[in-house]
């Protein structure tokens, strides 16, 4: 499908959804702040569903022994572009993991458990949107993932 106005606040609903038991087995905080609540983005609605799943699910799992574990989602716009920012509290990604991390077959999950594609997939699904998909620590500690998208274009 070619990129299409989606509400951004619907998407992030989905996909936590289907990740409810998850989070709530693991206690985690979840915080979704949208702004404007109506906010709209050019993509696909099923994969960027599929992006934040991916996401969110490496958060979860990144979150494996943290305490007081949460996420933030938070989106808004910034010109031309949509910005939506996944963070969590967990340890930071290594210096080795980080510089290859948008790499194929980069895991540090135990075999069976990851294969290490889901960030080049989701990067790639971001690319289609005509957007762009980076992550990275954040200081003093805590991980970020930053979707950016085209914001729907204004119309006379
Ligand atoms: P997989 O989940 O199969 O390992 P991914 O491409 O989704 O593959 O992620 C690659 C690696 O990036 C993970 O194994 C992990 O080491 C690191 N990573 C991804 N997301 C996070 C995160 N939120 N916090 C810490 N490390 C992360
Ligand atoms: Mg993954």
């Amino acid at each position: 499908e070619p990129p299409a106005p989606v509400t951004v606040h619907k998407v992030i609903g989905d996909a936590l959804f289907g990740l409810t038991p998850r989070l709530r087995e693991a206690d985690i905080a979840v915080t979704v702040a949208v702004e404007p609540p109506e906010l709209k983005a050019m993509a696909d609605a099923m994969r960027l569903e599929q992006v934040l799943v991916n996401l969110l699910t490496n958060a979860v799992d990144a979150l494996a022994g943290t305490p007081a574990p949460a996420i933030t989602l938070r989106a808004r716009r910034e010109g031309d572009q949509v910005v939506l920012v996944l963070g969590n509290n967990g340890p930071a990604i290594t210096p080795e993991v980080l510089s290859r991390l948008f790499e194929p077959f980069v895991t540090t999950k135990p075999a069976g458990k990851g294969l290490g594609l889901g960030l080049v997939l989701s990067a790639r699904l971001v690319q289609g949107f005509g957007g762009r998909l980076h992550g990275g620590n954040l200081a003093p500690s805590g991980v970020a993932f930053t979707i950016e998208l085209p914001a729907v274009p204004e119309r006379p």
